[in-house]
Protein backbone atom coordinates (compact mmCIF):
# COMPACT_ATOMS: atom_id res chain seq x y z
CA UNK A 1 0.00 0.00 0.00
CA UNK A 2 1.16 3.34 -0.97
CA UNK A 3 0.88 6.83 1.61
CA UNK A 4 -2.32 7.63 -0.06
CA UNK A 5 -3.86 4.80 0.42
CA UNK A 6 -2.88 4.55 4.52
CA UNK A 7 -4.41 8.06 4.44
CA UNK A 8 -7.57 7.08 3.45
CA UNK A 9 -8.30 4.46 5.23
CA UNK A 10 -6.84 6.28 8.75
CA UNK A 11 -9.04 9.09 7.58
CA UNK A 12 -12.44 7.15 7.29
CA UNK A 13 -11.71 4.64 10.43
CA UNK A 14 -10.13 6.69 12.74
CA UNK A 15 -11.17 10.04 14.96
CA UNK A 16 -10.22 13.15 13.00
CA UNK A 17 -8.22 14.67 16.77
CA UNK A 18 -4.87 14.70 15.09
CA UNK A 19 -3.80 16.84 11.70
CA UNK A 20 -0.70 15.11 10.99
CA UNK A 21 1.69 15.31 8.42
CA UNK A 22 0.99 13.14 5.58
CA UNK A 23 4.18 10.73 6.04
CA UNK A 24 3.74 7.36 6.58
CA UNK A 25 6.33 6.20 8.86
CA UNK A 26 7.10 2.04 9.13
CA UNK A 27 10.23 2.03 11.08
CA UNK A 28 12.94 3.85 12.61
CA UNK A 29 16.28 3.71 14.12
CA UNK A 30 18.20 6.51 16.15
CA UNK A 31 17.43 10.28 14.94
CA UNK A 32 15.64 8.98 11.41
CA UNK A 33 12.50 7.73 10.43
CA UNK A 34 11.59 5.63 7.17
CA UNK A 35 8.47 6.00 5.36
CA UNK A 36 6.50 3.51 3.40
CA UNK A 37 8.11 4.64 0.06
CA UNK A 38 11.25 4.32 1.21
CA UNK A 39 11.91 7.73 2.49
CA UNK A 40 14.66 8.08 4.92
CA UNK A 41 14.02 11.92 7.20
CA UNK A 42 15.35 13.13 10.46
CA UNK A 43 12.95 13.26 13.24
CA UNK A 44 12.96 16.70 14.73
CA UNK A 45 9.88 15.74 17.05
CA UNK A 46 10.75 12.97 18.68
CA UNK A 47 7.39 11.97 19.77
CA UNK A 48 7.03 14.97 21.92
CA UNK A 49 10.44 14.08 23.85
CA UNK A 50 9.64 10.80 24.75
CA UNK A 51 12.23 9.10 22.40
CA UNK A 52 14.96 11.29 23.65
CA UNK A 53 17.13 8.06 23.53
CA UNK A 54 17.20 7.90 20.51
CA UNK A 55 14.35 5.38 17.97
CA UNK A 56 14.27 1.38 19.08
CA UNK A 57 16.86 2.10 21.06
CA UNK A 58 18.83 -1.34 21.03
CA UNK A 59 19.68 -1.61 25.10
CA UNK A 60 16.11 -0.53 25.89
CA UNK A 61 14.52 -3.00 22.94
CA UNK A 62 16.65 -5.81 24.83
CA UNK A 63 15.32 -5.33 27.91
CA UNK A 64 11.53 -5.17 26.41
CA UNK A 65 12.32 -8.08 24.66
CA UNK A 66 13.74 -10.19 27.50
CA UNK A 67 10.83 -8.75 30.05
CA UNK A 68 8.25 -9.67 27.01
CA UNK A 69 9.32 -13.26 27.74
CA UNK A 70 8.90 -13.37 31.43
CA UNK A 71 6.18 -11.97 32.55
CA UNK A 72 4.77 -8.52 31.60
CA UNK A 73 1.58 -7.91 33.87
CA UNK A 74 0.82 -8.91 37.30
CA UNK A 75 -1.57 -5.98 38.72
CA UNK A 76 -0.32 -4.75 41.65
CA UNK A 77 -2.72 -7.26 43.67
CA UNK A 78 0.66 -9.10 43.44
CA UNK A 79 4.61 -8.16 43.74
CA UNK A 80 6.46 -8.47 40.82
CA UNK A 81 11.04 -8.65 40.56
CA UNK A 82 11.00 -5.25 38.38
CA UNK A 83 9.26 -2.63 40.10
CA UNK A 84 11.04 -2.49 43.11
CA UNK A 85 14.79 -2.22 40.99
CA UNK A 86 12.55 0.21 38.90
CA UNK A 87 11.46 2.59 41.94
CA UNK A 88 15.58 2.27 42.89
CA UNK A 89 17.08 3.46 40.00
CA UNK A 90 14.69 6.17 39.67
CA UNK A 91 15.18 7.77 42.84
CA UNK A 92 18.61 7.47 42.41
CA UNK A 93 19.12 9.25 38.99
CA UNK A 94 16.24 11.54 39.78
CA UNK A 95 17.49 12.35 43.49
CA UNK A 96 13.43 12.08 45.14
CA UNK A 97 13.03 9.14 47.44
CA UNK A 98 9.95 7.71 45.70
CA UNK A 99 7.90 7.42 42.97
CA UNK A 100 4.46 7.03 41.80
CA UNK A 101 4.23 4.72 38.35
CA UNK A 102 1.26 5.60 35.96
CA UNK A 103 0.94 4.96 32.73
CA UNK A 104 0.16 8.13 30.61
CA UNK A 105 1.39 11.78 31.26
CA UNK A 106 -1.90 12.95 31.99
CA UNK A 107 -2.43 10.07 34.62
CA UNK A 108 0.50 11.48 36.37
CA UNK A 109 -0.78 15.19 36.05
CA UNK A 110 -3.89 13.64 37.71
CA UNK A 111 -2.36 11.55 40.38
CA UNK A 112 -0.46 15.18 41.44
CA UNK A 113 -3.39 16.71 41.74
CA UNK A 114 -4.81 13.90 43.86
CA UNK A 115 -1.89 14.16 46.02
CA UNK A 116 -1.43 17.69 46.73
CA UNK A 117 -5.33 17.83 47.59
CA UNK A 118 -4.86 15.09 49.79
CA UNK A 119 -1.69 16.56 51.41
CA UNK A 120 -3.61 20.28 51.50
CA UNK A 121 -6.19 18.05 53.76
CA UNK A 122 -3.86 16.11 55.70
CA UNK A 123 -0.59 18.07 56.43
CA UNK A 124 -1.53 21.72 55.70
CA UNK A 125 -5.49 21.68 57.63
CA UNK A 126 -7.10 23.47 54.27
CA UNK A 127 -11.30 22.21 55.07
CA UNK A 128 -11.96 19.18 53.02
CA UNK A 129 -12.76 20.19 49.43
CA UNK A 130 -11.40 23.81 49.35
CA UNK A 131 -8.07 23.04 48.07
CA UNK A 132 -6.99 25.06 45.48
CA UNK A 133 -4.42 24.99 42.99
CA UNK A 134 -2.43 27.91 41.14
CA UNK A 135 -1.96 26.65 36.81
CA UNK A 136 -0.45 29.09 34.51
CA UNK A 137 -2.17 30.28 31.46
CA UNK A 138 -1.08 28.45 28.44
CA UNK A 139 -0.46 25.61 30.24
CA UNK A 140 -0.84 21.93 28.75
CA UNK A 141 -0.92 19.44 30.98
CA UNK A 142 -2.87 16.33 29.09
CA UNK A 143 -6.02 16.10 28.31
CA UNK A 144 -8.61 14.61 30.67
CA UNK A 145 -11.81 16.39 32.14
CA UNK A 146 -9.64 17.34 35.15
CA UNK A 147 -7.16 18.66 33.44
CA UNK A 148 -8.29 20.56 30.44
CA UNK A 149 -10.62 22.38 33.06
CA UNK A 150 -7.74 24.37 33.95
CA UNK A 151 -6.47 24.61 30.23
CA UNK A 152 -6.63 28.66 28.96
CA UNK A 153 -7.18 27.18 25.22
CA UNK A 154 -10.15 26.93 23.87
CA UNK A 155 -9.70 24.44 21.29
CA UNK A 156 -8.89 22.16 24.29
CA UNK A 157 -11.84 22.66 26.55
CA UNK A 158 -14.72 24.32 25.16
CA UNK A 159 -16.83 21.63 24.43
CA UNK A 160 -15.95 20.01 27.12
CA UNK A 161 -17.38 21.15 30.32
CA UNK A 162 -18.81 21.27 33.01
CA UNK A 163 -15.52 21.40 34.26
CA UNK A 164 -13.40 20.46 37.68
CA UNK A 165 -13.58 23.13 40.50
CA UNK A 166 -10.31 24.01 42.29
CA UNK A 167 -8.18 25.36 39.83
CA UNK A 168 -6.62 29.17 39.41
CA UNK A 169 -5.02 30.71 36.67
CA UNK A 170 -2.31 33.31 36.55
CA UNK A 171 -0.36 34.69 33.75
CA UNK A 172 2.55 32.31 32.73
CA UNK A 173 6.07 34.08 33.79
CA UNK A 174 4.97 36.45 36.25
CA UNK A 175 5.86 35.10 39.77
CA UNK A 176 3.78 38.15 41.88
CA UNK A 177 0.93 37.12 40.23
CA UNK A 178 1.12 33.65 42.04
CA UNK A 179 1.87 35.33 45.50
CA UNK A 180 -1.45 37.64 44.97
CA UNK A 181 -3.10 34.33 44.03
CA UNK A 182 -2.55 32.19 47.05
CA UNK A 183 -4.91 31.92 49.73
CA UNK A 184 -4.93 29.50 52.91
CA UNK A 185 -6.46 27.31 50.89
CA UNK A 186 -3.70 26.90 48.08
CA UNK A 187 -2.43 23.66 47.72
CA UNK A 188 0.34 23.73 45.24
CA UNK A 189 1.02 25.24 42.16
CA UNK A 190 1.53 23.66 39.27
CA UNK A 191 4.07 24.68 36.56
CA UNK A 192 5.92 23.53 33.17
CA UNK A 193 9.30 25.06 33.15
CA UNK A 194 9.32 25.66 29.99
CA UNK A 195 5.52 25.55 28.04
CA UNK A 196 6.30 22.82 25.24
CA UNK A 197 2.87 22.92 23.72
CA UNK A 198 2.35 27.03 24.20
CA UNK A 199 4.98 27.06 21.28
CA UNK A 200 8.21 26.81 23.83
CA UNK A 201 7.94 29.55 25.63
CA UNK A 202 10.80 29.95 28.39
CA UNK A 203 9.89 32.30 31.47
CA UNK A 204 11.71 35.31 32.53
CA UNK A 205 15.20 34.37 34.06
CA UNK A 206 14.60 33.61 37.73
CA UNK A 207 10.81 32.42 37.64
CA UNK A 208 11.21 28.97 38.75
CA UNK A 209 13.33 30.11 41.80
CA UNK A 210 10.97 32.53 42.37
CA UNK A 211 8.28 30.79 42.56
CA UNK A 212 9.77 28.36 44.89
CA UNK A 213 10.61 30.57 47.05
CA UNK A 214 6.76 31.82 47.52
CA UNK A 215 5.70 28.79 47.86
CA UNK A 216 8.43 27.53 50.69
CA UNK A 217 7.63 31.14 52.59
CA UNK A 218 3.30 30.26 52.26
CA UNK A 219 3.67 26.20 52.73
CA UNK A 220 2.25 25.35 49.21
CA UNK A 221 3.72 23.01 47.02
CA UNK A 222 5.37 23.41 43.70
CA UNK A 223 4.73 20.90 41.34
CA UNK A 224 6.81 20.95 37.74
CA UNK A 225 5.28 19.02 35.23
CA UNK A 226 8.37 17.99 33.37
CA UNK A 227 7.22 15.46 31.45
CA UNK A 228 8.05 17.42 27.94
CA UNK A 229 11.16 19.30 29.54
CA UNK A 230 12.36 16.58 31.47
CA UNK A 231 14.60 13.86 31.57
CA UNK A 232 17.59 15.58 30.11
CA UNK A 233 15.72 16.95 26.84
CA UNK A 234 16.47 20.78 28.23
CA UNK A 235 20.45 19.62 29.35
CA UNK A 236 19.73 18.79 32.78
CA UNK A 237 17.98 15.71 34.13
CA UNK A 238 15.17 18.28 35.06
CA UNK A 239 14.49 21.70 33.48
CA UNK A 240 13.66 23.09 37.12
CA UNK A 241 17.56 22.58 38.05
CA UNK A 242 18.84 25.01 35.52
CA UNK A 243 17.69 28.01 38.27
CA UNK A 244 18.71 25.09 40.92
CA UNK A 245 14.99 24.57 41.81
CA UNK A 246 14.06 21.07 43.64
CA UNK A 247 10.39 20.91 43.22
CA UNK A 248 7.98 19.51 45.82
CA UNK A 249 6.78 16.76 43.23
CA UNK A 250 8.11 16.35 39.84
CA UNK A 251 5.47 14.44 36.82
CA UNK A 252 7.27 12.86 34.06
CA UNK A 253 6.12 10.80 31.12
CA UNK A 254 6.80 10.45 27.83
CA UNK A 255 10.97 9.63 27.88
CA UNK A 256 10.63 7.70 30.74
CA UNK A 257 10.31 4.51 28.40
CA UNK A 258 12.00 5.94 25.29
CA UNK A 259 9.30 5.79 23.34
CA UNK A 260 8.60 1.80 23.78
CA UNK A 261 5.53 2.02 26.26
CA UNK A 262 3.44 4.63 28.10
CA UNK A 263 5.07 4.91 31.60
CA UNK A 264 4.48 8.14 33.91
CA UNK A 265 5.15 8.82 37.49
CA UNK A 266 4.93 11.52 40.39
CA UNK A 267 8.02 11.75 42.07
CA UNK A 268 8.36 13.26 45.56
CA UNK A 269 9.86 12.70 48.68
CA UNK A 270 8.22 10.21 51.99
CA UNK A 271 6.38 13.13 53.40
CA UNK A 272 4.25 13.89 50.75
CA UNK A 273 3.99 10.71 48.25
CA UNK A 274 4.02 8.92 51.75
CA UNK A 275 0.32 10.04 52.23
CA UNK A 276 -1.21 7.35 50.03
CA UNK A 277 -2.80 4.56 51.97
CA UNK A 278 -3.98 1.14 49.94
CA UNK A 279 -7.22 1.21 47.89
CA UNK A 280 -6.64 5.35 47.69
CA UNK A 281 -5.15 5.46 44.27
CA UNK A 282 -4.06 3.12 41.42
CA UNK A 283 -3.72 1.42 37.98
CA UNK A 284 -3.88 -2.02 36.46
CA UNK A 285 -1.58 -1.53 34.14
CA UNK A 286 0.47 0.79 36.51
CA UNK A 287 4.12 -0.32 37.87
CA UNK A 288 3.95 -3.40 35.85
CA UNK A 289 6.79 -5.46 35.35
CA UNK A 290 7.33 -4.77 31.51
CA UNK A 291 7.02 -1.21 32.33
CA UNK A 292 9.13 -1.52 34.81
CA UNK A 293 12.00 -3.21 32.73
CA UNK A 294 11.41 -0.94 30.22
CA UNK A 295 11.95 1.96 32.40
CA UNK A 296 15.26 0.91 34.02
CA UNK A 297 16.55 0.81 30.73
CA UNK A 298 15.41 4.24 29.71
CA UNK A 299 17.12 5.74 32.45
CA UNK A 300 20.32 3.53 32.21
CA UNK A 301 20.78 5.00 28.95
CA UNK A 302 19.77 8.61 29.84
CA UNK A 303 22.73 8.10 32.26
CA UNK A 304 25.57 6.16 30.84
CA UNK A 305 24.88 8.11 27.13
CA UNK A 306 24.89 11.46 29.13
CA UNK A 307 22.26 12.52 27.56
CA UNK A 308 21.92 15.75 29.63
CA UNK A 309 25.25 16.62 28.47
CA UNK A 310 24.96 15.93 24.65
CA UNK A 311 21.91 17.96 24.84
CA UNK A 312 23.31 20.86 26.52
CA UNK A 313 26.04 21.14 24.16
CA UNK A 314 24.35 20.26 21.01
CA UNK A 315 21.61 22.29 21.65
CA UNK A 316 23.58 25.14 22.23
CA UNK A 317 25.29 25.06 19.25
CA UNK A 318 21.74 24.09 17.20
CA UNK A 319 20.36 27.46 18.79
CA UNK A 320 23.30 29.26 17.77
CA UNK A 321 23.16 28.41 13.81
CA UNK A 322 19.71 28.56 13.61
CA UNK A 323 19.50 32.41 15.00
CA UNK A 324 22.12 33.19 12.51
CA UNK A 325 20.21 31.85 9.41
CA UNK A 326 18.90 35.48 7.84
CA UNK A 327 15.08 34.40 7.27
CA UNK A 328 12.60 37.72 7.22
CA UNK A 329 10.17 35.06 8.46
CA UNK A 330 11.82 34.04 12.05
CA UNK A 331 10.45 36.47 14.71
CA UNK A 332 12.79 34.58 17.47
CA UNK A 333 15.07 31.48 17.54
CA UNK A 334 14.73 30.09 21.52
CA UNK A 335 15.58 26.92 23.24
CA UNK A 336 17.28 25.13 26.39
CA UNK A 337 19.37 22.41 25.24
CA UNK A 338 17.36 20.46 22.75
CA UNK A 339 14.26 21.94 23.04
CA UNK A 340 14.21 24.66 20.59
CA UNK A 341 11.44 27.05 18.97
CA UNK A 342 11.24 28.94 16.16
CA UNK A 343 9.14 31.61 16.08
CA UNK A 344 8.00 33.04 12.92
CA UNK A 345 6.39 36.80 12.55
CA UNK A 346 2.43 36.35 12.04
CA UNK A 347 3.18 37.58 7.93
CA UNK A 348 4.66 34.44 7.37
CA UNK A 349 1.93 32.42 7.06
CA UNK A 350 2.14 29.85 9.55
CA UNK A 351 4.49 27.37 10.79
CA UNK A 352 2.30 24.42 9.30
CA UNK A 353 3.82 25.22 5.51
CA UNK A 354 7.33 25.85 6.46
CA UNK A 355 6.86 21.78 8.29
CA UNK A 356 5.72 20.64 5.31
CA UNK A 357 8.85 21.96 3.28
CA UNK A 358 10.77 20.51 5.73
CA UNK A 359 9.60 17.38 4.97
CA UNK A 360 9.84 17.63 1.34
CA UNK A 361 13.79 17.91 2.33
CA UNK A 362 13.73 14.90 4.96
CA UNK A 363 13.10 16.77 8.13
CA UNK A 364 9.64 15.86 10.17
CA UNK A 365 9.66 18.97 12.31
CA UNK A 366 5.91 19.79 13.62
CA UNK A 367 3.89 23.41 14.06
CA UNK A 368 3.41 24.31 17.44
CA UNK A 369 0.32 26.14 18.04
CA UNK A 370 0.05 28.56 14.29
CA UNK A 371 3.75 30.29 14.71
CA UNK A 372 6.34 28.41 16.22
CA UNK A 373 7.92 24.90 14.43
CA UNK A 374 9.72 23.36 17.29
CA UNK A 375 12.97 21.42 17.04
CA UNK A 376 13.83 19.08 19.70
CA UNK A 377 15.50 15.71 17.49
CA UNK A 378 16.63 12.61 19.83
CA UNK A 379 19.11 13.56 22.54
CA UNK A 380 21.73 11.14 20.75
CA UNK A 381 21.77 13.29 17.24
CA UNK A 382 25.26 13.88 16.03
CA UNK A 383 26.87 17.34 15.69
CA UNK A 384 26.88 15.73 11.89
CA UNK A 385 23.41 16.11 11.64
CA UNK A 386 22.69 19.29 12.98
CA UNK A 387 25.32 20.37 10.24
CA UNK A 388 23.10 17.97 7.55
CA UNK A 389 20.04 19.98 8.16
CA UNK A 390 20.80 23.02 8.88
CA UNK A 391 21.38 24.24 4.79
CA UNK A 392 17.89 22.63 4.44
CA UNK A 393 16.50 24.40 6.82
CA UNK A 394 17.79 27.73 6.14
CA UNK A 395 16.23 27.33 2.63
CA UNK A 396 13.03 27.02 3.96
CA UNK A 397 13.32 29.91 6.53
CA UNK A 398 14.24 31.71 2.97
CA UNK A 399 11.65 30.64 1.02
CA UNK A 400 8.90 33.20 0.01
C1 LIG B 1 2.69 15.40 26.77
C2 LIG B 1 2.47 16.16 28.02
C3 LIG B 1 1.49 15.78 28.97
C4 LIG B 1 0.52 14.67 28.73
O1 LIG B 1 1.11 13.43 28.51
P1 LIG B 1 0.25 12.28 27.81
O2 LIG B 1 1.14 11.08 27.89
O3 LIG B 1 -0.05 12.72 26.41
O4 LIG B 1 -1.00 12.13 28.61
C5 LIG B 1 1.43 16.50 30.15
N1 LIG B 1 2.22 17.53 30.39
C6 LIG B 1 3.16 17.95 29.52
C7 LIG B 1 4.04 19.10 29.86
C8 LIG B 1 3.29 17.29 28.29
O5 LIG B 1 4.19 17.72 27.39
Amino acid sequence: MNTQQFIEIEEKYGAHNYHPLDVIIERAEGVWVYDVEGRKYLDCLSAYSAVNQGHVHPRILEAMLAQAKKVTLTSRAFRNDQLPLFYKELSEFTGYEMSLPMNSGAEAVESAVKLARKWAYRVKGVPRHQAEIITASGNFHGRTTTIVSFSTEALYRDDFGPFTPGFVTVPYGDSAAIEKAITPNTAAVMLEPIQGEAGVIIPPAGYLAKVAEICKKNNVLFIADEIQTGLCRTGKIFASFHEGVRPDMITVGKALSGGFYPISAVLADAAILGLFTPGEHGSTFGGNPLAAAIGRASIAVLRDENLAGRAAELGAYFVEQLSEIPSRHVKEVRGQGLLIGVELHPAAGGARRFCEALKTRGILAKETHDHVIRFAPPLVIGKDTIDWALPAIREVLQMA
